[in-house]
């Protein structure tokens, strides 16, 4: 199937190979030329603009930082909206607000045009094995009908509920991992501190009940002093700072998220915001003066 891909970064460079290794035909964008190179090199075809990928393309699957973007990609000057023909459908990947996801949807509707959000989980390891586990929001028979291309980039696709709801589903992932890596920051360097190697420690304590995916991933990144995003620190406060607006919005306190957000707000203050978000580590370094490696 011909298929559009708007934004090919950490994400959207692997989950649209996987596409193309699928048998799809891709035709891509973004405002960053190397990373269409990329993509060109692998077998696609590049569009000058999001309007260009609606006029060659009836599905298209958007993947770019926020709200404002994907509005722009979507509603903006040479956006897909201007060359899309009625029955397209937007595929948003995007970890985006849920009342940003209503109110594209709605735009988009009334152009004859149908837009489900369906964001992700499992990181850029998750993106190039094709593993992502993806949570969907919007019309049920589009979820139907794009089923299959989700599963060429994940190993899950669930139906979350109406619109919104799949990101809805991803601040509820984003609020469980900032927390689960403050925790192991925490933790580990209190490790440290009291003289116990870290690296004993994570061995001694992951195939127990305070394991986790998370654990597994990012305290080994920790160890080896690797901060390369994978996810950067201000890509989570922006899901935070959506959390944190969204909760406010329907009564539900986030007295936890709330606090690891003014850690991470510290860390973007300090420079850290392109540094992966194992980097909390980096605010109880900051608090002791110790680093957290094994010795
Ligand atoms: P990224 O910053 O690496 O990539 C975003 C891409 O969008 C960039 O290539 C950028 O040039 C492009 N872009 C921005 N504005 C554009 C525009 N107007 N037109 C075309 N292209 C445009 O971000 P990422 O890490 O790939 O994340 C993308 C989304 O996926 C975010 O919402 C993020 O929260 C979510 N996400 C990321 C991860 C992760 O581990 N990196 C995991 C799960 C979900």
């Amino acid at each position: 199937m011909k298929l559009g891909f708007i934004g090919l970064g950490i994400m959207g460079k692997p989950m649209a190979k996987n596409l193309l290794k699928a048998g799809h035909e891709l035709v891509v964008y973004d405002i960053v030329k190397e990373n269409m190179d990329i993509l060109v090199e692998a077998g696609a075809r590049a569009a000058s603009s999001s309007k260009e990928v609606a006029q060659q393309c009836g599905i298209i699957i958007t993947m770019l930082p926020n709200s404002p973007h994907v509005k722009e990609v979507v509603c903006g000057e040479n956006g897909i909206l201007e060359g899309a023909k009625e029955g397209t459908i937007i595929i948003d990947m995007s970890s985006i607000a849920p009342s940003a996801s209503q109110e594209i949807y709605t735009i988009c509707k009334e152009k004859g045009v149908k837009l489900i959000d369906a964001p992700v989980s499992g990181g850029e390891p998750k993106a190039i094995d094709g593993t992502l586990s993806i949570m969907v929001g919007g019309d049920k028979e589009v979820f139907d009908k794009v089923y299959d291309i989700l599963m060429a980039m994940g190993s899950s696709a669930v139906y979350c509920g109406a619109t919104g709801a799949g990101n809805t589903t991803k601040l509820a992932n984003q609020i469980i991992v900032a927390l689960n890596i403050a925790a192991v920051s925490e933790a580990f360097m209190l490790a440290t501190k009291a003289g116990v190697d870290p690296k004993i420690v994570f061995d001694a304590i992951k195939g127990g009940l305070a394991g986790s995916t998370v654990m597994n991933a990012k305290v080994p990144m920790i160890l080896d002093r690797n901060f390369k995003p994978g996810f950067k620190i201000d890509l989570h406060i922006k899901d935070l700072n959506n959390a944190l607006d969204t909760a406010h919005k329907v009564g539900s306190p986030l007295p936890l998220t709330a606090q690891v957000m003014e850690m991470m707000q510290t860390l973007h203050a300090d420079g850290f915001g392109q540094c992966d978000h194992c980097g909390l580590v980096k605010f109880y370094e900051k608090l002791t003066g110790d680093e957290v490696v094994s010795k």
